[in-house]
């Protein structure tokens, strides 16, 4: 077996994270777990089935930098230095520091603000792992791991950094939070890049990647969280259908009379709180997005940003 599945134990609503080995040369690692021992203990585990241990690992490549599927590397790379790779988009966060991470709470706190939403608890981001041999990854590039040669394919949406690997050979794809068989994955609103003025617009940006990866001849997928799965193309039909539902009934909401990112997601998700807000937040905001794109709303931009439905 090339390609071995470990779910990792995770205290999130998904239950678990899937690292990937693939055992044969270079013996590479596909995402790391959470931070903290436990991860790293389930990997050893993993390791030591296929008659390995953490020595013997020559890369690691991360999906994303979520804290589920980055958060195991400092661990890591206390017992072992290891060159890492990550798409360049993740330049900032990991070379950063201090002035990054002050960088990215402004904007949050904006965003907030500009939501309608009261100041909320900060989601405490991640520090990022002491890496000190990390290799900047962007789309197209090949990389050989676990005795194959995979194409890197950028897919932002799910977060501006995501990417999949691709072994053009087999069909194989591992595909990070990119696309999962049983949840659907949110497509996280983020800071513009430290020379972009303008935030990005994440639903828009995943479904075109969604449009992208799905015209792929790709066979079987490697996800991020639960198992392994063919026939990505209905996949990837239900998740742009889910989209449209939800606009339908943030419209709907807006019709009723909401009209900030705030009440939306109040309407929609009265349940989430603390840092959780922000999940509601952004969810509401891509779909938000997208209908503006579609002319389906207007946007009154101001300290608080107003959305009303367009058409009636
Ligand atoms: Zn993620």
């Amino acid at each position: 077996m090339d390609i071995r599945r470990m779910a990792i134990p995770t205290p999130f609503g998904e239950g678990h994270v899937n690292v990937y080995l693939l055992p044969r040369r270079p013996v590479t690692l596909i995402d790391t777990g959470i931070p903290g021992p436990r991860s790293l203990q389930s990997i050893q585990r993993g390791l030591a089935e296929a008659g390995l241990e953490l020595a013997d690992v020559e890369q690691v490549v991360l999906t994303h930098i979520h804290g589920d599927h980055a958060g195991g590397l400092s661990a890591i790379l206390a017992e072992h230095d290891l060159p890492v790779y990550v798409h360049e988009f993740a330049r900032p966060w990991m070379e950063g520091g201090d002035e990054e991470a002050a960088r990215m709470e402004a904007f949050q706190e904006t965003f907030t603000q500009r939501c309608g939403a009261p100041r909320m608890q900060r989601r405490g981001g991640m520090r990022p792992p002491p890496a000190a041999r990390v290799r900047y990854v962007r789309d197209g590039d090949r990389l050989e791991a676990g005795g194959r040669v995979w194409e890197v394919v950028h897919v932002p949406g799910h977060s501006r950094v995501d990417i999949c690997l691709w072994d053009r050979e087999t069909g194989e794809a591992v595909v990070g939070d990119h696309l999962l068989p049983e949840i659907s994955s949110n497509a996280f609103v983020e800071p513009p890049l430290p020379d972009e003025t303008e935030r990005p617009r994440p639903l828009i940006l995943y479904r075109a990647s969604m449009a992208r990866t799905r015209a792929l001849p790709w066979t079987t997928l490697y996800p991020g969280h639960g198992t392994p799965f063919a026939n990505h193309r209905a996949l990837v039909d239900r998740r742009l259908e889910e989209h449209d539902e939800r606009c339908e009934q943030i419209l709907g909401v807006l019709e009723g009379g909401a009209t900030t990112v705030w009440e939306v997601s109040r309407a929609l998700f009265p349940w989430l709180e603390g840092p959780q807000v922000f999940l509601g937040l952004s969810e509401v905001q891509g779909h938000l997005d997208l209908l503006e794109e579609r002319g389906q709303v207007r946007v009154e931009p101001g300290d608080v940003w107003r959305y009303r439905p367009a058409r009636a």
